[in-house]
Formats: C-alpha cells, sequence, structure tokens
C-alpha cells in the first residue's frame, strides 16, 4: 500500500477532548475516530488491526469447536420478560418504542437470543454438547465512556456459549475455555492473570475474569505475586499484605482491565425459556450452559496502555496493522530499491505501507513512530545499497540486503 493513498491522515496533537491514552493515541495516528462519548469509527489502519485481533479469535475459538453464528441486536421486550432482565438491565439497555409501539431493547448481551434459538432444536443427549459464537456489536449506556476503545457504548463482542447435558462435562469445556483465552491474550500481546469474580445473579459460584494488570484498568485485584490467587476486590475478603491463602506470600494490589469474562450460567435460561433434552433414561432435564466473553475493541485498547512509549505506539508482532513499515529517505523520488523492496515483500505475503510520500524525513519518523508499525525498514542516500531494519518495540537497528531483510522477517513473524 503507497501511504500518499491511503488514509493515514495523522494529527499534529491528540486530541483535547480524550483522557485515556489509548484514545489519545489512536486517534493521533489515524486508527480510530470519535463520534460520541464511547463511540467510534475503525479507520483502515484500526480496521487492520481489529480484524487481526478477531482472526486470532476466530482461530482459537474454532479450534475449541466453537461454531460461528450472528445475532441481531434488535430485540423484543418479550424475550428479556423471560429472565427478568428488561427491568434488571434498564439502566444500561437502550430501549425504546418502534412505529407500532413495540418494546425494543438493543443487545447489551445475547443469552436469552442464544437459548430462545436453540431451546426447541435440540431433543436429545445426543445433540449435546455444542458450542456457539459470534463477533457482534454490544450496545450499553455505559456513565463512564471515558476510557477509549476500553468502554464504548457500542462495541465489539466475542460472545460463546456452550451447551452440556451436565456440571462435570462443563467443568471440562469451561478448562478448556481458560487454555484458549489465555492464547488469545498472549498472541495479541497481552499478559493476562485470571481472577475469580462475582457469579452475577447467575450462580452462587465464582465467575473468571481475565485481567491485564495497568493503571489504565478500572477493576481492582489483589493477587498473589506467584499467581496462584487473585480475586477482584469487590468479592474478595483479602487486602493487600495479606497472606496469599494457597501460599503465604503477601499479596499485591494492582488496577486492572478485565479484557475477558467466563460464566457458568447452570440451568437459569434454560428453565426460563425451556430447553430440556431427554437423557439417556429419557428423562428431561435442563441444558447445563455457559458464556464466555472477550471484547476486541478493549483489547485493542489495552494492547495500547501497555505497548506505547514517548512517541507512539508499539504494536506486537501478533496484531500489528501491517507488517513492513518502508520508508524512503532519498532525495531523490522513486528509489529502485524502495520499488524493489516493496514487491518482495508483497510476493513474500508480507503486508506492507510504504511511505513514498512527498514530505520530510522528519515528518515520515516521526508518523512511523506514532503509528507503530512493528518493522521499519529505511532505505535512505546514507545507507546505499543497505536496507535499514528497525524493530519498533527494542528500537534494534541493523543492517541487510534484500535477501537478509527478507529472512529476518520470516524469523520475526514466523
Ligand atoms: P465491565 O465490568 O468492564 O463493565 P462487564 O463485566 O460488564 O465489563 P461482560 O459482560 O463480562 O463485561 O463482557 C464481556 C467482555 O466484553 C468483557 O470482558 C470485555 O472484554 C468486553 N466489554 C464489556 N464491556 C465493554 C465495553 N463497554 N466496551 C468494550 N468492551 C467491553
Ligand atoms: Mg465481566
Amino acid at each position: 500500500m503507497y501511504q500518499s493513498h491511503y488514509f493515514v491522515k495523522t494529527l499534529r496533537e491528540p486530541p483535547k477532548n480524550e483522557v485515556s491514552i489509548n484514545a489519545k493515541l489512536l486517534e493521533q495516528a489515524c486508527y480510530i475516530q470519535k463520534l460520541m462519548a464511547g463511540v467510534y469509527t475503525y479507520l483502515p489502519l484500526g480496521l487492520r488491526v481489529l480484524n487481526n485481533i478477531n482472526a486470532i479469535i476466530r482461530e482459537e475459538i474454532n479450534n475449541i469447536g466453537g461454531q460461528e453464528i450472528y445475532m441481531p441486536a434488535m430485540q423484543p421486550k418479550e424475550l428479556w420478560d423471560k429472565t427478568n432482565r428488561w427491568e434488571e438491565l434498564s439502566n444500561i439497555m437502550y430501549q425504546f418504542k418502534d412505529k407500532s409501539d413495540h418494546l425494543i431493547g438493543l443487545a447489551t448481551t445475547h443469552e436469552e437470543t442464544i437459548t430462545s434459538i436453540i431451546k426447541d432444536r435440540i431433543n436429545s443427549y445426543k445433540d449435546l454438547p455444542f458450542y456457539l459464537y459470534q463477533i457482534q456489536d454490544k450496545f450499553r449506556n455505559e456513565p463512564r465512556a471515558k476510557s477509549g476503545l476500553i468502554r464504548g457504548r457500542e462495541f465489539a463482542m466475542k460472545d460463546l456459549y456452550s451447551f452440556h447435558q451436565d456440571e462435570e462435562d462443563l467443568d471440562e469445556y469451561y478448562k478448556k475455555s481458560m487454555k484458549a483465552y489465555f492464547n488469545i491474550f498472549s498472541r495479541v500481546g497481552l499478559k493476562s492473570i485470571m481472577i475469580e469474580a462475582s457469579g452475577g445473579a447467575f450462580t452462587k459460584q465464582y465467575s473468571h475474569e481475565f485481567q491485564v494488570l495497568s493503571e489504565a484498568g478500572e477493576d481492582r485485584i489483589i493477587y498473589c505475586p506467584k499467581y496462584d490467587f487473585a480475586q477482584n476486590i469487590e468479592i474478595s475478603k483479602f487486602k493487600e499484605e495479606d497472606k496469599c491463602p494457597k501460599c503465604g506470600r503477601l499479596l499485591k494490589f494492582s488496577k486492572g482491565i478485565e479484557v475477558g469474562n467466563i460464566f457458568k450460567l447452570g440451568t437459569r435460561f434454560s428453565q426460563a425459556f425451556g430447553a430440556y433434552y431427554l437423557d439417556k433414561t429419557g428423562k428431561k432435564q435442563p441444558i447445563v450452559m455457559a458464556s464466555y466473553g472477550i471484547g476486541p475493541g478493549r483489547l485493542m485498547g489495552a494492547i495500547i496502555e501497555v505497548h506505547h512509549d514517548n512517541n507512539g505506539i508499539i504494536w506486537p508482532p501478533g496484531v500489528t496493522p501491517f507488517k513492513v513499515h518502508l520508508i524512503d529517505l532519498c532525495k531523490q523520488k522513486n528509489n529502485p530499491l524502495a520499488k524493489k523492496t516493496y514487491h518482495a515483500c508483497q510476493e513474500n505475503n508480507f503486508d506492507i505501507l510504504y511511505d513514498e510520500r512527498d514530505v520530510s524525513p522528519g515528518i515520515k519518523l516521526k508518523d512511523a513512530d506514532l503509528i507503530g508499525i512493528s518493522v521499519r525498514l529505511i532505505i535512505s542516500d546514507k545507507n546505499k545499497d543497505k536496507i535499514e531494519l528497525t524493530y519498533r518495540d527494542t528500537k534494534e537497528t541493523s543492517h541487510h540486503s534484500l535477501v537478509s531483510v527478507l529472512k529476518e522477517l520470516k524469523k520475526y513473524y514466523k
């Protein structure tokens, strides 16, 4: 992609009306654009990152048997009355009347919808277990939408729902989901810890949250430095400097960004909707369910919060919008080595952004730091026939022939 043709128009300053680091950097670097509090457009660069995150999520969820569907955001009140959540969620759900005076809500979550979909299609224990998920937009009237992509009012969620004969089968899958979640977070470049949190109104048990420790987080966490115990402060009997109930080490406190949440729902929804199956003995049983959420946009925000410096964004290689940022700093336009490098990267399937703009080297380098693509290649009069390769995170620089650049890229992105 030629940068002069690409819709990447960086701003000289971060926008004044943003407080969070992720929104400031993402808007300045032309990844997103705010429409109103908690509502953002993804611009070409931003959509590339979001798609990379979604691809990783899909791969990992497909790996544990997930089958992708797509459910509507617009939902009738009657659906939510089955679980009494029309009133319960009225604070956070956008609710309105359509022209025929029907009450409609924009989905905050999809447990009701999914249960209503599967209830008449499952008859026997032989139909279980199965796993359905979507990546779809949710709407929540969040009171404090000041954290950029971390707290949207319209935001994407990957929500997975699993259906089982009994708790035992659920437990087995629940463990698998934890592993898939850790894989997802580590592949997008986030260190996460799993903590116990409230099971909400659904169960007496805990739910499990995946938290990225960060000052930008809105959650408060108490955790053991050995990570064998961690709880959300909301439900914890423990405080900082107490002894870890598992190993006796002193507990620590941190703020955290909740990037994922998995819940055992038990039979609350299946009973409300009449989702039953016949067990081996022919007895009618309610389907046992769980739900598993991740916010891809929140992940993107969290990645920025932990991976940036004074000059801009530092994308982890797993999600970088382009694999290579090629920058031509030569006085003479259309440098042949730059063109050759551009085509060679394309032929080898390394997505490449090629800065051939007619602007000063200073502007090109400043923009490249801000945009934060993982690998930068510089062609310049000073470097002659060598290509200068710099990693955005370590700033480590080396000089190469084109052949050796391709080797480096293959190693880095394997
Ligand atoms: P929070 O406590 O931060 O409001 P939640 O516990 O209500 O979040 P869940 O219903 O568990 O959120 O949603 C599942 C996942 O969706 C969360 O773990 C998070 O990654 C993402 N998510 C939730 N709310 C938002 C939001 N307002 N903006 C972006 N992502 C969100
Ligand atoms: Mg949650």
